[in-house]
């Protein structure tokens, strides 16, 4: 029976990569990575010895370690993915940072998540503000399934679920705050075509000829759906800032901006309802 060390460093040359080989091991035998520095000398069962070359061979083929072992950390939450919902990205927390210091301190601010997909961006907010109560929409049934058991496993009461197309099943309804990770990548970019991009939806990754056509639906649409002062933020690519705040400005928004991501790249603009 083969020992973990040498099944690990056999993985890792063959992924090039140390940390992917200990995370697919530690998904088969669900144990943390300490413990398999502690356990280098064991042996491992042969159906463990078989789970994981089978892990290693999907990665080998491209597939996303957080498709493979189906988590993804995310702010303070372990969330759940599947192939129906885009992966959570570390930059996408500026989006979650920059919502939050706009709530309104006192009562229940309401919150509109546009394109939940597994659920990050609403649940996180909805943590650090359970007086909040944030609604999540997205157009992808199998996608809200994964957002909702995401509520569940994180124990986040203040989230609603609703089936829709951006904002079409909130007809009448205000909110203080509407935050969105759309797709915002051009139809012909190459990259759609390159590492993990290939195994996400496409709907939550290509966006028209120039990656703008969906914030621009967000940005006209969400007018008439922001409580007087309420917030439009949402996520974009890093050469699509002066563009999203043209869009916005065009649209009537004041107090627009920019921020940048940890890399110094524009990530993220909003602007306020008059
Ligand atoms: N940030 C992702 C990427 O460039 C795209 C996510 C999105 O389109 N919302 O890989």
């Amino acid at each position: 029976m083969p020992e973990l060390r040498h099944l690990l460093a056999d993985a890792a040359a063959r992924l090039g990569d140390r940390a992917e080989a200990d995370i697919l091991l530690g998904h088969v035998l669900g144990t943390p990575r300490s413990w398999l520095i502690a356990h280098a000398d064991d042996a491992l069962a042969d159906s463990d010895v078989a789970a994981f070359a089978a892990l290693v061979a999907r990665r080998e083929a491209g597939e996303p370690v957080a498709y493979l072992t189906g988590r993804r950390g995310f702010w303070t939450l372990e969330l759940e993915v599947d192939p129906a919902t885009l992966i959570p990205r570390p930059e996408t927390e500026l989006l979650v940072e920059l919502a939050l210091a706009r709530l309104p301190a006192g009562g229940s601010p309401r919150v509109l998540d546009l394109g939940t997909g597994s659920g990050a961006i609403a649940l996180a907010i909805a943590r650090e503000c359970p007086h909040a109560r944030v609604t999540a929409t997205d157009a992808s049934a199998a996608a809200l399934v994964v957002a909702r058991r995401n509520a569940g496993r994180n124990r986040i009461a203040n989230v609603a679920f609703v089936h829709g197309d951006w904002l079409a099943p909130l007809v009448g309804e205000r909110f203080e705050l509407i935050v969105s990770n759309p797709p915002y990548i051009a139809t012909d970019d190459p990259h759609l075509a390159q590492g993990d991009l290939r195994f996400e939806p496409a709907s939550a990754l290509a966006s028209g000829p120039d990656g703008l056509d969906d914030i621009r639906r967000i940005v006209a649409g969400a007018r008439t759906h922001l409580a007087p002062g309420g917030w439009l933020l949402f996520e974009h690519g890093w050469d699509q800032g002066a563009a999203a705040r043209a869009l916005l400005e065009g649209a009537g928004y004041g107090e627009v901006f920019t921020a940048q991501d940890l890399e110094g790249r524009d990530r993220v603009t909003g602007g306020r309802s008059a």
